[in-house]
Protein backbone atom coordinates (compact mmCIF):
# COMPACT_ATOMS: atom_id res chain seq x y z
CA UNK A 1 0.00 0.00 0.00
CA UNK A 2 1.21 3.45 -0.86
CA UNK A 3 1.43 6.38 1.16
CA UNK A 4 -1.38 7.86 -1.53
CA UNK A 5 -3.74 5.50 -3.24
CA UNK A 6 -5.94 6.84 -5.75
CA UNK A 7 -8.34 4.54 -7.51
CA UNK A 8 -10.73 5.25 -10.54
CA UNK A 9 -10.87 8.63 -10.15
CA UNK A 10 -12.89 10.15 -13.27
CA UNK A 11 -13.08 14.30 -13.88
CA UNK A 12 -14.95 15.83 -16.26
CA UNK A 13 -15.50 19.77 -16.86
CA UNK A 14 -18.87 19.75 -19.77
CA UNK A 15 -18.35 17.31 -22.44
CA UNK A 16 -14.39 17.18 -21.72
CA UNK A 17 -13.19 13.72 -19.37
CA UNK A 18 -10.06 15.91 -17.59
CA UNK A 19 -9.43 12.67 -15.99
CA UNK A 20 -10.32 9.10 -16.84
CA UNK A 21 -10.16 6.12 -14.70
CA UNK A 22 -6.65 7.14 -13.20
CA UNK A 23 -5.42 4.82 -10.88
CA UNK A 24 -2.10 5.73 -8.87
CA UNK A 25 0.01 4.26 -5.89
CA UNK A 26 3.02 6.45 -4.88
CA UNK A 27 5.11 4.42 -2.43
CA UNK A 28 6.73 6.73 1.36
CA UNK A 29 9.65 7.87 1.04
CA UNK A 30 9.77 8.01 -3.36
CA UNK A 31 9.81 10.72 -5.93
CA UNK A 32 7.12 9.69 -7.94
CA UNK A 33 6.59 11.93 -11.30
CA UNK A 34 4.06 12.68 -13.49
CA UNK A 35 4.74 13.54 -17.09
CA UNK A 36 2.45 13.63 -20.29
CA UNK A 37 1.91 16.20 -22.91
CA UNK A 38 -0.23 19.66 -22.36
CA UNK A 39 -3.53 19.12 -21.24
CA UNK A 40 -2.99 15.78 -20.55
CA UNK A 41 -5.09 16.46 -16.87
CA UNK A 42 -1.39 16.24 -14.84
CA UNK A 43 -2.88 19.78 -12.60
CA UNK A 44 -6.50 18.74 -12.44
CA UNK A 45 -5.40 15.01 -10.43
CA UNK A 46 -2.89 17.19 -8.69
CA UNK A 47 -5.99 19.41 -7.61
CA UNK A 48 -8.08 16.53 -6.79
CA UNK A 49 -5.55 15.44 -4.41
CA UNK A 50 -5.51 18.93 -2.50
CA UNK A 51 -8.89 19.31 -2.67
CA UNK A 52 -9.39 22.13 -4.99
CA UNK A 53 -11.37 19.67 -6.97
CA UNK A 54 -14.25 17.19 -6.27
CA UNK A 55 -14.08 14.09 -8.81
CA UNK A 56 -16.95 12.97 -10.32
CA UNK A 57 -15.98 9.66 -9.08
CA UNK A 58 -12.83 7.28 -7.40
CA UNK A 59 -11.36 7.41 -4.34
CA UNK A 60 -8.03 9.14 -2.75
CA UNK A 61 -6.63 7.92 0.47
CA UNK A 62 -3.85 9.35 2.18
CA UNK A 63 -2.23 7.14 4.69
CA UNK A 64 -5.69 4.89 4.99
CA UNK A 65 -7.55 8.45 5.19
CA UNK A 66 -9.90 9.32 2.37
CA UNK A 67 -9.33 12.98 1.02
CA UNK A 68 -12.12 13.38 -0.64
CA UNK A 69 -14.85 16.13 0.54
CA UNK A 70 -12.11 17.62 2.64
CA UNK A 71 -11.46 21.03 2.48
CA UNK A 72 -7.65 22.52 0.95
CA UNK A 73 -6.48 23.30 4.64
CA UNK A 74 -7.95 19.88 6.19
CA UNK A 75 -5.95 18.52 3.73
CA UNK A 76 -3.22 20.53 4.39
CA UNK A 77 -3.18 19.29 8.17
CA UNK A 78 -3.18 15.67 7.32
CA UNK A 79 0.45 16.08 5.78
CA UNK A 80 -0.10 17.03 2.14
CA UNK A 81 0.92 20.36 1.10
CA UNK A 82 1.66 21.71 -2.72
CA UNK A 83 3.65 24.01 -4.56
CA UNK A 84 1.55 25.43 -7.61
CA UNK A 85 2.27 25.88 -10.88
CA UNK A 86 2.24 29.87 -11.07
CA UNK A 87 4.09 30.52 -7.57
CA UNK A 88 1.17 31.28 -5.05
CA UNK A 89 2.94 33.75 -2.48
CA UNK A 90 1.12 37.29 -1.41
CA UNK A 91 3.27 39.56 -3.33
CA UNK A 92 3.07 42.72 -0.66
CA UNK A 93 4.38 40.92 2.20
CA UNK A 94 8.13 40.17 3.02
CA UNK A 95 9.48 37.09 2.72
CA UNK A 96 9.63 36.49 6.28
CA UNK A 97 5.93 37.32 6.89
CA UNK A 98 5.03 34.68 3.66
CA UNK A 99 6.34 31.79 5.94
CA UNK A 100 4.68 32.42 8.72
CA UNK A 101 1.37 32.75 7.23
CA UNK A 102 1.73 28.56 7.20
CA UNK A 103 3.36 28.35 10.43
CA UNK A 104 -0.07 30.15 11.71
CA UNK A 105 -2.15 28.34 9.68
CA UNK A 106 -0.42 24.55 10.76
CA UNK A 107 -1.39 25.39 14.18
CA UNK A 108 -5.06 27.10 13.70
CA UNK A 109 -6.42 26.29 10.07
CA UNK A 110 -7.38 28.67 7.04
CA UNK A 111 -4.39 30.42 5.53
CA UNK A 112 -5.02 34.19 6.31
CA UNK A 113 -2.88 37.09 5.55
CA UNK A 114 -3.97 38.63 8.94
CA UNK A 115 -2.91 35.84 10.96
CA UNK A 116 0.99 36.74 11.19
CA UNK A 117 -0.29 39.04 13.43
CA UNK A 118 -0.75 36.81 16.13
CA UNK A 119 2.56 34.92 15.80
CA UNK A 120 4.95 37.78 14.24
CA UNK A 121 6.08 37.73 18.09
CA UNK A 122 6.17 34.43 18.74
CA UNK A 123 9.85 33.37 19.17
CA UNK A 124 9.15 29.79 18.54
CA UNK A 125 7.30 30.50 15.54
CA UNK A 126 9.88 32.89 14.06
CA UNK A 127 12.92 30.70 14.69
CA UNK A 128 10.97 28.06 12.73
CA UNK A 129 10.32 30.62 9.98
CA UNK A 130 13.94 31.36 10.18
CA UNK A 131 15.24 27.88 10.27
CA UNK A 132 12.99 27.17 7.01
CA UNK A 133 14.28 30.31 5.13
CA UNK A 134 17.89 29.17 6.07
CA UNK A 135 17.48 26.01 4.61
CA UNK A 136 16.39 27.28 1.28
CA UNK A 137 19.32 29.28 1.36
CA UNK A 138 16.33 32.68 1.53
CA UNK A 139 17.62 33.91 4.90
CA UNK A 140 19.77 36.93 3.67
CA UNK A 141 16.35 37.94 2.23
CA UNK A 142 14.31 37.63 4.32
CA UNK A 143 13.01 41.14 4.50
CA UNK A 144 12.75 42.06 1.29
CA UNK A 145 9.14 42.30 -0.13
CA UNK A 146 7.97 38.85 -2.41
CA UNK A 147 7.27 40.65 -5.22
CA UNK A 148 10.99 41.67 -6.13
CA UNK A 149 12.30 38.73 -6.13
CA UNK A 150 13.28 36.67 -8.94
CA UNK A 151 11.29 33.78 -10.12
CA UNK A 152 14.05 31.00 -8.78
CA UNK A 153 13.57 32.91 -5.09
CA UNK A 154 9.81 33.54 -5.81
CA UNK A 155 10.10 29.25 -5.89
CA UNK A 156 12.18 28.46 -3.14
CA UNK A 157 10.00 31.03 -0.98
CA UNK A 158 7.28 28.76 -1.94
CA UNK A 159 9.12 25.46 -0.99
CA UNK A 160 9.40 27.36 2.25
CA UNK A 161 5.57 28.02 2.81
CA UNK A 162 4.74 23.96 2.01
CA UNK A 163 7.89 23.25 4.02
CA UNK A 164 7.32 24.45 7.58
CA UNK A 165 4.22 23.20 7.28
CA UNK A 166 5.62 19.67 7.96
CA UNK A 167 4.36 17.70 5.05
CA UNK A 168 4.58 13.76 4.45
CA UNK A 169 3.60 13.82 0.71
CA UNK A 170 4.55 16.94 -1.07
CA UNK A 171 2.80 17.82 -4.21
CA UNK A 172 5.17 20.13 -7.36
CA UNK A 173 3.56 21.52 -10.24
CA UNK A 174 5.72 22.20 -12.64
CA UNK A 175 8.78 23.24 -10.08
CA UNK A 176 11.06 24.67 -12.71
CA UNK A 177 8.85 25.93 -15.08
CA UNK A 178 9.90 29.45 -17.12
CA UNK A 179 13.15 28.91 -14.77
CA UNK A 180 16.84 29.67 -16.82
CA UNK A 181 19.00 27.19 -16.08
CA UNK A 182 21.25 27.46 -13.82
CA UNK A 183 17.83 28.38 -11.37
CA UNK A 184 17.01 24.63 -12.83
CA UNK A 185 19.95 23.55 -11.66
CA UNK A 186 19.42 24.92 -7.86
CA UNK A 187 16.25 23.47 -8.12
CA UNK A 188 17.13 20.26 -8.46
CA UNK A 189 19.63 20.19 -5.68
CA UNK A 190 17.38 21.86 -3.27
CA UNK A 191 14.98 19.24 -3.35
CA UNK A 192 17.43 16.69 -3.63
CA UNK A 193 18.48 17.85 -0.63
CA UNK A 194 14.94 17.98 0.98
CA UNK A 195 14.63 14.69 0.57
CA UNK A 196 17.35 13.47 2.02
CA UNK A 197 17.38 15.88 4.91
CA UNK A 198 13.76 15.14 5.87
CA UNK A 199 12.56 11.93 3.93
CA UNK A 200 9.41 13.64 2.40
CA UNK A 201 7.17 11.32 -0.37
CA UNK A 202 7.21 13.68 -3.32
CA UNK A 203 5.08 13.88 -6.42
CA UNK A 204 6.45 15.87 -9.27
CA UNK A 205 4.59 17.03 -12.54
CA UNK A 206 7.21 18.01 -14.52
CA UNK A 207 7.92 18.80 -18.12
CA UNK A 208 12.01 19.28 -18.28
CA UNK A 209 12.89 16.01 -18.77
CA UNK A 210 16.08 16.50 -17.07
CA UNK A 211 14.64 17.22 -13.65
CA UNK A 212 12.36 14.39 -14.41
CA UNK A 213 15.06 11.77 -14.46
CA UNK A 214 17.40 13.27 -12.14
CA UNK A 215 14.90 12.87 -9.18
CA UNK A 216 12.12 10.36 -9.92
CA UNK A 217 11.88 6.93 -8.98
CA UNK A 218 9.03 6.38 -10.47
CA UNK A 219 7.41 7.70 -13.20
CA UNK A 220 3.84 7.73 -14.65
CA UNK A 221 2.89 8.52 -18.15
CA UNK A 222 -0.54 10.37 -18.14
CA UNK A 223 -2.32 10.99 -21.75
CA UNK A 224 -5.36 12.13 -22.47
CA UNK A 225 -6.50 11.86 -18.31
CA UNK A 226 -5.38 8.46 -18.44
CA UNK A 227 -2.44 6.74 -17.06
CA UNK A 228 -0.32 4.93 -20.53
CA UNK A 229 2.54 3.48 -18.59
CA UNK A 230 4.26 3.69 -15.24
CA UNK A 231 7.72 2.05 -14.28
CA UNK A 232 11.62 3.25 -13.31
CA UNK A 233 12.91 5.89 -14.76
CA UNK A 234 14.90 3.46 -17.32
CA UNK A 235 11.79 1.37 -18.20
CA UNK A 236 9.92 4.70 -18.98
CA UNK A 237 13.18 6.04 -20.93
CA UNK A 238 12.97 2.82 -23.50
CA UNK A 239 9.09 2.50 -23.54
CA UNK A 240 8.33 2.31 -26.90
CA UNK A 241 4.51 4.06 -26.35
CA UNK A 242 5.88 6.86 -24.65
CA UNK A 243 8.36 7.56 -27.05
CA UNK A 244 5.50 7.28 -29.14
CA UNK A 245 2.78 9.31 -27.60
CA UNK A 246 5.16 11.42 -25.66
CA UNK A 247 8.70 11.78 -26.60
CA UNK A 248 7.02 12.12 -30.40
CA UNK A 249 9.34 9.72 -31.52
P1 LIG B 1 -2.09 19.55 -17.78
O1 LIG B 1 -1.80 20.09 -16.44
O2 LIG B 1 -1.68 18.12 -17.96
O3 LIG B 1 -1.54 20.40 -18.88
P2 LIG B 1 -4.85 20.13 -17.09
O4 LIG B 1 -5.13 19.22 -15.97
O5 LIG B 1 -4.58 21.55 -16.77
O6 LIG B 1 -3.67 19.54 -18.00
O7 LIG B 1 -6.06 20.10 -18.10
C1 LIG B 1 -6.63 18.89 -18.60
C2 LIG B 1 -7.77 19.25 -19.54
O8 LIG B 1 -8.86 19.78 -18.77
C3 LIG B 1 -7.40 20.33 -20.56
O9 LIG B 1 -8.06 20.02 -21.75
C4 LIG B 1 -7.94 21.58 -19.94
O10 LIG B 1 -8.28 22.53 -20.93
C5 LIG B 1 -9.18 21.09 -19.20
N1 LIG B 1 -9.48 21.88 -17.99
C6 LIG B 1 -8.66 22.02 -16.92
N2 LIG B 1 -9.26 22.75 -15.96
C7 LIG B 1 -10.49 23.08 -16.44
C8 LIG B 1 -11.59 23.81 -15.93
N3 LIG B 1 -11.55 24.35 -14.69
N4 LIG B 1 -12.70 23.95 -16.70
C9 LIG B 1 -12.74 23.38 -17.93
N5 LIG B 1 -11.74 22.67 -18.48
C10 LIG B 1 -10.63 22.51 -17.75
MG1 LIG C 1 -0.68 21.77 -15.75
Amino acid sequence: MGILEVKGVNKRFGGLQALGDVNLSIAENTVHAIIGPNGAGKSTLLNVLVGKLIPDSGSVMFDGQSVLGRKPFEIAQMGISRVFQTPEIFSDLTVMENVLIPCFAKRDGAFRMHAIEPVRHERAITAQAEAMLEEVNMLSKAHEIASSLSRGDKRRLEMAMCLVQEPRLMLLDEPTAGMARADTENTIALLKDIRTKRGITMAIIEHDMQVVFSLADRITVLAQGTPLVEGSPDQIKTDPKVREAYLGE
